[in-house]
């Protein structure tokens, strides 16, 4: 079992939100409102456009802005991460 620290979870948190590119250049995306994993073409819709820093994407699943991509660097696969994190934020 992962062991993930509150820092780390707060450094994941970051990357659920003006993540446009990450999300597009990862290969698999994680939810951690409703846990699901799907590719980023999935994704139909992004808030934020206004942001200069980048859209947010809103899970294809639930549409809750709680999407990391994998290549934040996160183990966005983990159930214990993204079970983790739901506990913390929700
Ligand atoms: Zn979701």
């Amino acid at each position: 079992m992962s062991i993930f620290t509150p820092e780390q979870l707060q450094e994941a948190h970051k990357r659920s939100i003006f993540h446009q590119q990450e999300i597009l250049s990862s290969s698999i995306c994680g939810c951690f409102y409703c846990l699901s994993n799907f590719a980023p073409n999935e994704i139909v819709e992004w808030v934020d456009s206004e942001d200069p820093r980048g859209m947010t994407a809103l899970c294809p699943k639930c549409a809750i802005d709680s999407v990391i991509g994998s290549s934040s660097g996160f183990p966005v696969d983990d159930k214990e991460l993204l079970n983790r994190m739901r506990k913390f934020y929700f």
